[in-house]
């Protein structure tokens, strides 16, 4: 497979930091934040920072080890993350507790820091919330100092950062920046090596949503609300495109200005094709979706029109059949997705999203994916549990009423919400388990739990001490 990639930074520094994504190059290299990071940290002076994913062991730039670096900043987005951290530590021969680690700064970033608790053992720092300027304010103290790690106060002082040995019961605030800064070098792939978005630019055009479903982390945690001019992001694409070659342009953010139409013409005028991955209901209309050329929309109905409107989602059935009616004339299919086990679902609403797909597969060739739900701190269902065994029942009662949709693993789903609402305890299971190479499991997690190793939600509920906006 050729590994083509534009956009990759090659820099010789006296301070070189690791960027790891714990996942594989796919989902990684389609991640903004990892975009940003390498940007900002490789415009410092006497500073570089290179990649490393679960499938790229040593690093992108210069096949480098990953113990060769000392501080290692890992981005952590998913769950499963956090466990790939703790093999990713161990399989470089890094130990895992901070107190044991005498060489290298481990540093998070990332939407999952605002719980950072679960591995309170394992960090010295976390960035909580955005980062673009803590990361420089960063970089300027660490300059200053001889021995980082052995004056890690020195970084206490700055905003929207997280050390455990300092910060023992402080609160700390998710810090909010204004989208002025944009990263211009993102490497993108050309070869035929898989990626999300492939010979594609990453524009950020939002931050935050301005609605409030009441399952949802960035509704309820990573506001608020920030939008981007069509100026600045035309200006943003004309100065990648002087670093980086691309010829498509993705659309990023949950919530999408108004004038979103607007902008898909300005960036259409300069010759990219552009797409929306995530499109919400209200964007629809012949102002988008003709512009577009994507073969697939993806719609997210999420569960029942009495239940969506319970947890603040407020389309109507209808206004997305209108939606469906729409779409078809310009492209091939949709993929809808769901959630069931949602707090207050009964079967009467797993029935009715049956019947939604059902009536959308008449219109349009159509994928339906299921997802467990999986409670998040900071939002309203944080103590709802996880009930395995009544979603199992409702796993089997949604296959056996319609067939050829997809549902993600009820097992994996667990182990989500453990880490997800999980407090240091779950931390050290997890610690406890990598170290000793055992399977962290379903069936060992939910071990823990009835043995009383591990609780979950979290009693104690040290999230709280993150004080978020929306
Ligand atoms: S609209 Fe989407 S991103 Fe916004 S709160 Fe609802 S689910 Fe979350």
């Amino acid at each position: 497979m050729r590994f083509i990639e534009y956009g990759t930074i090659k820099k010789r520094a006296a301070n070189r930091f690791a960027l790891i994504y714990p996942d594989v190059y796919r989902a990684g290299n389609s991640n903004l934040g990892i975009h940003y990071v390498y940007n900002i940290v490789n415009e410092a002076r006497d500073f570089s920072i290179e990649r490393f994913f679960l499938d790229f062991e040593r690093s992108i730039e210069t096949k480098d080890m990953l113990k060769n670096f000392k501080a290692l900043l890992f981005s952590l987005n998913y769950e499963y993350g956090i466990i790939n951290l703790l093999k990713i530590l161990k399989n470089n021969n890094i130990p895992i507790l901070r107190e044991e680690r005498k060489d290298h700064l481990v540093i998070t970033g990332g939407p999952l820091n605002v719980n950072p608790f679960v591995l309170k053992d394992v960090f010295d720092i976390a960035f909580v919330g955005d980062a673009e300027k803590s990361l420089v304010e960063f970089i300027e103290i660490y300059t200053t100092l001889d021995d980082p790690k052995r004056q890690i106060e020195e970084f206490a002082k700055i905003e929207g950062i997280y050390i455990p040995e300092i910060h023992r019961e402080n609160k700390i605030k998710r810090r909010i920046e204004k989208l002025t800064y944009h990263p211009l070098y993102e490497p993108i792939q050309w070869g035929d090596f898989e990626e999300s978005f492939n010979k594609t630019f990453l524009l950020e055009v939002s931050r935050g949503c301005r609605s409030r479903c009441e399952f949802c982390l960035t509704g309820n945690a990573l506001g608020p609300y920030r939008e981007r001019s069509i100026e600045e992001l035309i200006h943003i694409v004309k100065e990648g495109q002087k670093r980086t070659k691309f010829e498509k342009i993705a659309l990023i953010g949950s919530d999408m200005p108004s004038s979103i139409d607007e902008i898909i013409n300005s960036i259409g005028e300069l010759g990219f094709q552009i797409s929306l991955p995530s499109l919400k209901l209200k964007d629809i209309n012949l102002g988008t979706i003709p512009f577009l050329g994507q073969d697939t929309i993806t719609l997210a109905p999420e569960s029942s029109e009495s239940l969506r409107y319970d947890i603040g989602k407020y389309y109507s059935d209808e206004e997305f059949f209108e939606k469906i009616n729409l779409i078809k004339k310009y492209s091939k299919s949709v993929k809808l997705y769901f959630i069931f086990g949602l707090p207050g679902e009964e079967i009467k609403d797993l029935d009715e999203v049956i019947e939604f797909i059902k009536k959308s597969r008449k219109m349009i060739r159509t994928k339906s994916s299921f997802n467990p739900f999986v409670p998040k701190p900071h939002t309203p269902f944080e103590d709802y549990i996880f009930d395995f065994s009544k979603l199992k029942e409702k796993m089997k009662y949604i296959t056996s009423n319609i067939k050829d949709v997809r549902i993600e693993d009820l097992k994996g789903a667990f182990i989500q919400y453990v880490i997800s609402v999980g407090g240091s305890d779950v931390g050290k299971f997890l610690i406890e388990g990598v170290e000793n190479n055992s399977n962290l499991t379903y069936s060992s997690f939910s071990k823990a739990i009835d043995g009383g190793e591990i609780t979950v939600p979290s009693e104690e509920k040290e999230w709280k001490k993150i004080e978020v906006s929306i």
